[in-house]
């Protein structure tokens, strides 16, 4: 038999992570562990613990072997197939949120969601304000997956056939193709991929999908997926809206640079939790730059 504080020395865990694991096997807290170092595991706990303390010791992000992790107030699930969520992250809804509550009361607030991965950002939204109508995208199929679970276990009236729209499109690609009706939404919000090719963090990042962290087409400077989301977003927006993207700790010039460029308005970065500028965004170009229009209703 093996007592609880033995396994964990055992473990060659940081300690916290170790009584994650505990937590998570044994449903206890870590309270009760500290009061209890003298526990016998039993035979398949012990299994259990053994082997996810081996996938974290092989550098597994905790959050791929929990299958877990907290944004913005809600557990979502998440997989190898989507990005893990950020706490950065939960500034682009709170500026999303800001866009909604700008809006005249009665009015409807729509929201797009461009790559959504585990649907973070988009659930967060829906489950803040249920009368929006959030519309989420994704070019991965097993992200989408990923997504509609969340808004399904978190968010009721995903249940009723309500709240999101999840569609499978290459950014914009669905919208433009789609023979039903696309709304014009009152903010697109995006987290893209915005890690540059050679950048030396990726490494560290090597468990999440590539898809989400440098893109398809892998550039020098990250931007490309947000040069090409800045350029076609007013075709999507309503007069009104709000494009916010989520960008790298050094790129927020650029990223201006790029909103001003096309004809952005109100142009703005928004420094996260850590001082550092990581949502840039603006208000539609008026006139529009583009004259491609979507259908409209
Ligand atoms: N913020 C993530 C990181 O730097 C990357 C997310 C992204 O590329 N959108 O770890």
């Amino acid at each position: 038999m093996t007592r609880l504080s033995d396994w964990m020395q055992a473990s060659g865990l940081a300690r916290l992570d170790a009584q994650v694991l505990v937590g998570t096997v044994l449903g206890w807290s870590r309270a009760q562990q500290v009061a209890h170092p003298e526990q016998e595991l039993r035979d398949a706990d012990l299994a259990r613990l053994n082997a996810l303390a081996a996938r974290l010791r092989a550098g597994e992000p905790l959050a791929y072997v929990l299958g877990e992790r907290e944004f913005y107030g809600l557990t979502f699930r998440v997989t190898p197939d989507v990005l893990i969520p950020r706490p950065d992250t939960e500034l682009l809804v709170d500026l999303a949120l800001q866009t909604f509550d700008a809006l005249p009361p009665l009015s409807a607030r729509r929201a797009l969601d461009l790559g959504t991965g585990s649907g973070a950002i988009a659930v967060a939204l829906a489950h803040a304000r249920p009368v929006a109508q959030v519309w989420a995208l994704d070019a991965s199929a097993a992200a989408l997956a990923v997504a509609h679970a969340n808004a399904q276990r978190l968010l009721p009236a995903q249940r009723a056939g309500g709240a999101i729209r999840f569609v499978q499109s290459n950014w914009f690609s669905a919208l433009r193709e789609a023979e039903a009706a696309v709304p014009r939404f009152h903010c697109i919000v995006s987290n893209p991929p915005y890690i540059a090719q050679h950048d030396p963090h990726l490494p560290a990042l090597r468990h999440e999908p590539t898809l989400a962290l440098t893109g398809e087409r892998p550039s020098a400077d990250g931007l490309g997926d947000i040069r090409y989301i800045v350029t076609q977003a007013a075709d999507f927006l309503h007069d009104d809206g709000w494009l916010l993207v989520e960008h790298g700790y050094d790129q927020a010039d650029a990223v201006r640079s790029l909103l001003a460029a096309q004809g952005f308005r109100a142009v703005f970065s928004a420094r996260d939790l850590a001082g550092i500028e990581r949502v840039s965004g603006g208000l539609c170009p008026h006139p529009r730059a583009t004259q491609s229009a979507p259908k409209i209703v």
